[in-house]
């Protein structure tokens, strides 16, 4: 989770204008903020109730919490039948099998055949023999999907897909397309680890923390942002420990166990899809791999927090002092 370094306000002399902030629990499962700068009140309110009716209206689809979800009808019927999808599903379906291209199969929405055993709330998770059965179901090349006719097919029984990872940061970036189409050009949207900004903040960048993986309060570092996504993921945000061992939510879609390669991963990019899809990577490849392919892509940079605590960067970011 990140926190929002609070900046001082300066009096812009504007009659009415104001900025606005909104925090909202319960969709997807976690937290909502929208910040943004409006020209009245009212239209500011409106702006913020379009953002969470829409967030509203993509948890209804995706989740996968919901038997009656768009998601949830994919997952009971694809294995034997191809099954026409929105195309809002099917772009965002297509969006993480290139994720999975991109990461050499790290983001795999698949990872939920066998992830759908875990619960990390109750301290349930699969044991050896569970996840052998399993595991054949994890594969990303397992979806197929037909342009043409709009559906999509599992290849084989016993294949979950799970929007988990790259969810939010579509709610996120839907958040923001419907802020742009009223006309607000400065404004944070976030939804749990997965924020987009747009504009700057009173003629300055924003300010976000990313905190230290076991210290919630401490900030390990701080990043200047403006008209660009962000995405951290961490080990400590749904995880029980048992034995010395710490079960959490990323799965490594090869072993089908928690990935703990680093303890948190911050990406920067400039949509929040994009840096939601891209944040699970380092977990299962490790940060040397993860960096390689990071430092690779164009538009986006990280920051990695190992497991024995050192902070790593991205060639496009210069290490703080
Ligand atoms: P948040 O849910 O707070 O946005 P993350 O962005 O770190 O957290 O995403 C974690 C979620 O990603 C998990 O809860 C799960 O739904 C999903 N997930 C876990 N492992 C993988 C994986 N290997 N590939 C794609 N999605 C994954
Ligand atoms: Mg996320």
């Amino acid at each position: 989770m990140l926190s929002l370094a609070l900046l001082p306000l300066l009096q812009t002399g504007t009659a009415r204008a104001e900025w606005m902030e909104r925090v909202e629990d319960g969709i997807m499962g976690t937290r909502i903020v929208v910040e943004l700068w409006a020209t009245d009140r009212a239209q500011g309110s409106a702006a913020i109730e379009a953002v969470l009716a829409e967030m509203r209206r993509v948890d209804q689809a995706m989740s996968t919490y919901k038997p009656t979800s768009e998601l949830s009808i994919v997952n009971a019927r694809a294995a034997q039948e191809p099954i026409k999808i929105s195309q809002e599903l099917f772009d965002l379906l297509s969006t993480s099998l290139e994720y999975s291209r991109i990461t050499d199969g790290a983001f795999d929405v698949t990872y939920a055949s066998v992830g759908y055993m875990y619960d990390f709330r109750k301290h349930v998770r699969p044991d050896e023999k569970q996840i052998a059965a399993a595991l054949p179901g994890i594969n990303y090349r397992h979806v197929e999907l037909d342009r043409k006719n709009g559906t999509v097919h599992f290849a084989r029984p016993g294949v979950r897909i799970d929007l988990g990872g790259i969810g939010k940061g579509h709610a996120v970036d839907r958040g923001i397309a419907v802020l742009q189409a009223r006309g607000i050009d400065h404004a944070l949207v976030t939804a749990g680890g997965d924020s987009r900004i747009i504009g700057d903040r009173f003629g300055k960048p924003w300010v976000v923390g990313i905190r230290h993986p076991d210290r919630k309060d401490e900030v390990i570092a701080r990043i200047p942002l403006e008209d660009a996504a962000l995405s951290t993921s961490g080990d400590y945000e749904r995880y029980f420990d048992e034995n010395g061992v710490r079960y959490h939510h990323i799965i490594n879609p090869k072993t089908g166990h928690s990935a703990s390669k680093v303890r948190s991963a911050t990406i920067i990019g400039p949509t929040a899809t994009r840096t939601d899809g891209l944040s699970k990577t380092a977990f299962v490849l490790g940060p040397e791999k993860a960096i390689e392919i990071y430092n690779r892509l164009e538009d986006v940079d990280a920051v990695l927090v190992t497991p024995e605590g050192k902070v790593l960067y991205t060639e496009g970011l210069a290490p703080p002092e």
